[in-house]
This record gives structure tokens, sequence and C-alpha cells, in this order.
């Protein structure tokens, strides 16, 4: 009998979907909700340094007089604070998260334009 159960499990499981995706040639789809990595709309940063204090994982370093804004995806946590209290709402959660690397390398956005 334990045959048979096993021959129908196999055979029902020849014509089903399969349970996991063929990953890397269907990459995953995160849900909406997902905290993958922080983005910046660079042309809407006043460079007040809200998202820097705000941090509590020290990712994040603007230069106001620089015109600069800068993160470092391997020291952030994906807790949201930042795009939370931005005041110009520049910042969003991604759904795809970093890329791994073998260096934990910063990103830095500069303004194309001077602010006043
Ligand atoms: S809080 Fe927003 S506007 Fe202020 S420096 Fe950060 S990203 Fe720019
Ligand atoms: S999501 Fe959290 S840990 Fe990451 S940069 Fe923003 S405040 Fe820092």
């Amino acid at each position: 009998m334990a045959y048979l159960h096993f021959a129908r499990n196999v055979l029902a499981s020849m014509f089903r979907h399969p349970a996991t995706t063929e990953y890397p040639l269907a990459p995953r789809q995160y849900q909406n909700i997902t905290r993958g990595k922080v983005e910046i709309n660079i042309d809407d940063c006043i460079f007040c340094g809200m998202c820097m204090r705000t941090c509590p994982a020290d990712a994040i370093r603007v230069d106001r007089a620089g015109k600069t804004w800068e993160i470092n995806p391997f020291s952030c946590v994906q807790c949201g604070g930042c795009v939370e209290h931005c005041p110009k709402k520049c910042l969003k959660m991604d759904t795809n998260y970093t890329k791994p690397s073998e260096k934990k390398t910063e990103m830095v956005f500069h303004a194309d334009t001077p602010q006043t």
C-alpha cells in the first residue's frame, strides 16, 4: 500500500506547478511592502540632514556645503526611519535588495544644480 501511495504522489508531482521559482532564470518578485534598499531622488533633496540624524545604523552622510548625500547600503538595517522622516519625501524603500559585493562600497549622490 505504501508503494501505491508513493507512486500516486510521484505522478501528481509530475503535473503540478513547481513549488519553487527557477531562479535566476525567473527573478524573485518581492511584495510592495518589502524593505529592500533606500533610494533617493537627489533633485528634491535639500540636504537638511534629517535622515542622517534619524539613522540608527549611521549609514547616511549628508554634506550640506558640498551638496552630497551618501549611503552605505551594507550598514543600513532597512528600518525605514530615514524615509519616514524626510521632510521632502525624496527617499523611498525599493523592494529589491542591495546586490552582494566583495567590498562595503558607499553610494554617493551629488546635486547637479546648486541649491539656494
Ligand atoms: S532628510 Fe530628505 S531632504 Fe533631508 S537630507 Fe535627507 S534625503 Fe535630503
Ligand atoms: S533605512 Fe534605517 S538604517 Fe537604513 S539608512 Fe534609513 S534610517 Fe538608516
